[in-house]
């Protein structure tokens, strides 16, 4: 008879975030039914009660924010072989990196008047920025068929791929219509794809929850401002919605 093979024992841990791509895993589609039979499923705060603190992969998600939430996820780290994060929030510090537009005592100040004390936070990071990540998975929130892929890739010691071309290579190839040429600013030249353009086919506009491209084409950007009369200052706040934490100089 065959050894039955271990199964592969992984934990979700969250830290500041909405718990979106929590809630968007527990939307099992088959690709994840698929995968769970090869592993088990051992820290998952939104589904279960049961702890372990034995696992092979940790998945992280959520930007990291507190002193405590450093050591935390320091020790995560060290107890894991393979670390992952996921979601914008953990891969590029997300919506919380807005904070670094400001210090952290303004911001204080405005979100919680009279409270500012009583507060805890400090400098808001993505993971990468405090520890090493094996693989990431993008978005706001996380594509599940990503996920999955970035999972079986794990298991079968194949890393998956992240995209290293622009949004507007897939925006193109569903034939829509820019928007710049209506008017708008989209992020799409500058951002990571992956999500097979999702809001620019959808009426919206690209906000770069996938991250900047490591690579990016500066000018071919810079070009498409200027052709459009649209500044850089104009695209400040779209830069810096989800990668304020990844922004030339933030650490
Ligand atoms: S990436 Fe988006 S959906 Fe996921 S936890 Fe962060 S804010 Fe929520
Ligand atoms: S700039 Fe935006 S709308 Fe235009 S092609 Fe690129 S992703 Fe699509
Ligand atoms: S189009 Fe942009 S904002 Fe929308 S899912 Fe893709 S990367 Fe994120």
């Amino acid at each position: 008879m065959s050894e039955t093979k271990k199964k592969v024992r992984v934990a979700f841990f969250d830290f500041a975030d909405c718990e979106g791509c929590q809630l968007q895993l527990t939307y099992l589609n088959t690709a994840l039914l698929d995968i769970l039979n090869s592993i088990e499923i051992v820290n998952f705060r939104e589904v279960m009660h049961e702890r372990s603190e034995e696992y092979d992969v940790a998945v992280i998600e959520g930007s990291i924010t507190r002193p405590h939430d450093e050591e935390r996820l320091k020790d995560i780290r060290a107890k894991a072989k393979i670390l992952v994060a996921y979601g914008a929030c953990a891969c590029t510090g997300g919506v919380n990196g807005i904070m670094r537009n400001h210090t952290v005592k303004a911001a204080l100040e405005t979100v919680y008047p009279g409270r500012k004390d009583k507060m805890e936070t400090g400098l808001i990071r993505a993971v990468d920025q405090v520890v090493k990540v094996d693989a990431y998975v993008h978005g706001c929130p996380i594509n599940l068929n990503e996920f999955a892929a970035v999972l079986k890739g794990l298991l079968l010691g194949a890393l998956y791929k992240v995209p290293d071309y622009a949004v507007c290579v897939e925006c193109k190839l569903k034939e829509n219509v820019c928007l710049y040429e209506k008017g708008q600013i989209c992020m799409g030249p500058v951002t990571r794809a992956g999500c097979g353009a999702w809001c620019t086919s959808n009426g919206n506009t690209c906000y770069s929850c996938r991250g900047l491209l490591e690579d990016m084409n500066k000018q071919g950007q810079l070009d498409i401002l200027e052709k459009h009369g649209v500044t850089v200052e104009m695209l400040k706040d779209k830069f810096s919605l989800y990668n304020g934490c990844k922004l030339e100089g933030n650490k």
